[in-house]
């Protein structure tokens, strides 16, 4: 053995050839610092052994380098600038010696070469892959950008458009995308990988491959004209623009980081990347989007410990808007489900959406017409109550009516097995409440999906009362393998998202009373703050219908805080019929496009009519639109931490960006507060106490802010 640490070893593997082969102990193979330092020294010894003639690059894991260790990543960005530099520099030159070896280099990649495992191979002269090869690089998507040379060597190897393609995208391609483009050389099987990475490198010995050649592009300046540059550059900057918009820096910046080192040769690229990359990790949009990555892979923890038995037939009660979302959500990912329905419209609708649905992935290429066909037969839909008596998990989607759900629980209970779990997707009422009509509460819990099921990644698991903890692992995991992020929550009205989903409703309210026009506030919490739909929209979307009736049910939970509004234009809207998007009339006119989707207008009727109800009109600064709607939703999220309906900041913020589209540059609610600082946030939100009790700040935050405190470490 010529070098052997804890990640890596490297060893002859035929005369003049070494292999370096990456097997991390007890860990998926990761470059996190300690693998940097290990793979510097050993190229320290490849340096210093003589008789080298080649080198192969190989995994001994099922993927060759999944990328950085995101878990590293927070307190990188802490350190000081200069610091940060220097480490840069120090894995930066790791990477060139490596590309500097006086002999052919390959790399033999299988499974996942993502980040810094993309950039460990584009320094090696040829790359060879199996068919399972993903490959790409996602800093962007993290807010940062390539830091180990990956915004200098992919370009120079594979041209400045699918470079910028994969990194402002954040995207991996897969392995027939690599070849195509030039990022691999070949694709062979899994068993012969190592075979034929030998082989190659025996060619490039011999003088059969010109790996010289292969070299040669990555270390010197792009080969474009200056009308190529100015073309190219000029129309990814544009497009990016236009895709990730003002919020999020890390694409532009990778555009203009390439764009600056194109005439440059490596190393002065790598400079140049370092130090915008450096400027990336000092934003708090690259806080907030590794935040998020560390808290989502907290929440697979937590889902991972609940593991439990998966239902072999599920059922799902009501064949509307949810029941028919969540029974194709379930055969997709493989539980075979029954669908119950009083009415056969609903099931021939319910089936009609999922066909529809199906047939996309499958136009797509993402399902064979075979698979399609039998995820469509593994949906049966039924009004025969007897059909259910099967199914070891049921889920209630009827309509939201305490008495209906009530009864339709009773009477499915009665038919199940002792071991069967229900399930209420119930929006807003209270599990335990529901639960007093059943016989076995310990196996009935919440399970809450999001409009639309297909898209929205999240699903609130709510615990009553009498729920058993098997109940809500069974539930959770049937959750996870649907493809879905569930957060456990507890019991109360709303329970965590739509608790704290009104308050932000009942500021609109008060904004609209107060005299503000509802367009100004859509656009300013759209664009400015940088939620997906202002309220007016959001409320559209969901249907005032719903909204108000999801209303009532909060203000006698909530009496004091979510009470009635006076002049409530919700109210109003509701009362004028305007049910949004389901009646193309709520606060906008809707029609449909020529691709069946719903476009908006403005009716100027309905601003006339809310601003008539206000009494007054009035023009609010974009700094007091956020805070009057924003503060309401952040002190209901405090007190939903400190009453434990949610267990932590890191659960909070997932459902909030998962659950409402909350702004994901900004991270959630906490990592929000930890941005701006609790102190500067109770200051200013102190202005605001005379609108009432949904503006009081909760003591423990004020308490945490006078304490200096942070709620993320
Ligand atoms: P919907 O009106 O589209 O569908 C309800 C369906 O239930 C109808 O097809 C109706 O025929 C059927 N139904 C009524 N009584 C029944 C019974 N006794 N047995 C079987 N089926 C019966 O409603 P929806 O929007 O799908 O909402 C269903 C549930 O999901 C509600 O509790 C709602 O609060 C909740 N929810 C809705 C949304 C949403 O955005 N629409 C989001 C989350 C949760």
């Amino acid at each position: 053995m010529l070098y052997q640490s804890e990640n890596i070893q490297a060893d002859w593997v035929k005369q003049g050839i070494v292999e370096l082969i990456f097997n991390a102990k007890g860990s998926i193979n990761k470059l996190d610092t300690k693998t940097v330092a290990m793979l510097s020294e050993a190229l320290t010894v490849l340096e210093a052994t003589p008789g080298l003639k080649g080198v192969i690059l190989r995994s001994e894991k099922p993927a060759f380098i999944v990328g950085a260790d995101i878990t590293e990543f927070l307190s990188l960005f802490d350190a000081p600038e200069e610091e940060l530099t220097q480490w840069l520099h120090f894995s930066n030159q790791i990477f060139s010696r490596l590309e500097d070896l006086p002999v052919p280099t390959v790399s033999a990649i299988n499974g996942y070469a993502l980040g810094g495992g993309c950039e460990c191979v584009l320094a090696t002269d040829f790359r060879i892959s199996s068919p399972d090869l993903r490959i790409g690089l996602p800093e962007t998507k993290l807010g940062i950008m390539p830091g180990f040379g990956g915004s200098v060597r992919l370009p120079r190897l594979i041209g400045v458009d699918n470079a910028l393609e994969i990194i402002t995208a954040g995207k991996d391609v897969d392995a027939q995308t690599a070849l195509k483009n030039g990022l691999t050389q070949a694709i062979v099987p899994l068993e012969n990988l190592k075979e034929s990475a030998i082989s190659l490198i025996e060619q490039a010995i011999e003088g059969k491959i010109d790996w010289k050649a292969a070299r040669h592009p990555k270390t010197t300046p792009l080969r474009l004209t200056e009308l190529e540059h100015k073309m190219s550059f000029s129309v990814a900057k544009g497009m990016v623009m236009k895709v990730a918009g003002p919020h999020y820096p890390a694409p532009i910046t990778a555009v203009k980081t390439i764009e600056k080192a194109a005439f440059l040769n490596r190393d002065e690229a790598l400079a140049i990347e370092t130090e915008n990359f450096v400027k990336l990790t000092r934003t708090d949009v690259a806080k907030a989007l590794v935040g998020i990555f560390l808290n989502d892979q907290y929440v697979k923890n937590i889902t991972k410990k609940r593991h439990a038995e998966l239902p072999k037939q599920a059922a799902v009660l009501g064949a509307g808007i949810m029941g028919g979302g969540i029974s194709y959500q379930s055969a997709l990912k493989g539980i075979p489900v029954v669908m119950k329905d009083i009415n056969q419209k609903s099931l021939e609708l319910g089936m009609n959406e999922a066909l529809s649905l199906l047939q996309k992935r499958q136009e797509k290429g993402r399902m064979s017409a075979v698979d399609m066909a039998k995820t469509l037969a593994s949906i049966q839909p039924t009004l025969n109550y007897a059909s259910v008596s099967d199914a070891d998990v049921v889920v209630e989607a009827v309509v939201e009516n305490p008495k209906v759900k009530a009864t339709v629980l009773a009477e499915t209970e009665a038919l199940l097995t002792d071991h069967a779990v229900l399930a209420s997707n119930t929006s807003t009422i209270p599990i335990s409440l529901l639960a007093k009509s059943l016989k076995r509460p310990e196996n009935f819990c919440g399970m809450h999906f999001f409009n639309p099921v297909h898209r929205m990644p999240l699903v609130e698991i709510i615990k009553g009362e009498k729920t058993s903890e098997e109940t809500i692992n069974r539930i959770v995991s049937y959750a996870s393998k649907m493809g879905k992020t569930p957060i456990i929550v507890n019991d109360c009205p709303g329970f965590f998202v739509n608790r704290v989903l009104f308050p932000y409703f009942a500021g609109f309210s008060l904004l609209l009373r107060d005299g503000a026009d509802f367009l100004a506030v859509d656009k300013v919490m759209e664009k400015v703050f940088g939620w997906p739909m202002g309220p007016a929209y959001l409320l559209d979307v969901v249907g005032i219908d719903t909204a108000n009736h999801a209303q009532a049910v909060m203000a006698q939970g909530f009496p004091d805080r979510m009470g009635t509004i006076e002049r409530d234009a919700i109210a109003l809207l509701y009362e004028q019929q305007r049910y949004g998007q389901k009646n193309n009339h709520g606060f906008y006119n809707y029609t449909v496009d020529k691709r069946g989707k719903k476009q908006k207008s403005v009716d100027g009727q309905i601003q006339t009519l809310i601003q008539q109800n206000a009494g007054k009109t009035q023009e609010f600064s974009q700094d007091v639109i956020i805070a009057r709607m924003m503060i309401p939703m952040i002190n209901e999220v405090i007190r939903c931490l400190d009453e434990g309906i949610i267990a932590s900041p890191a659960e909070a913020d997932i459902a909030l960006v998962y659950g409402l589209g909350f702004p994901p540059f900004r991270g959630g609610v906490f990592r929000y507060l930890d941005t701006i600082g609790l102190a500067q946030f109770v200051a200013d939100a102190q202005q605001y106490a005379s609108l009432g009790s949904l503006y009081q700040i909760p003591e423990s935050l004020k308490q945490k802010a006078q304490r200096n405190e942070t709620y993320y470490p």
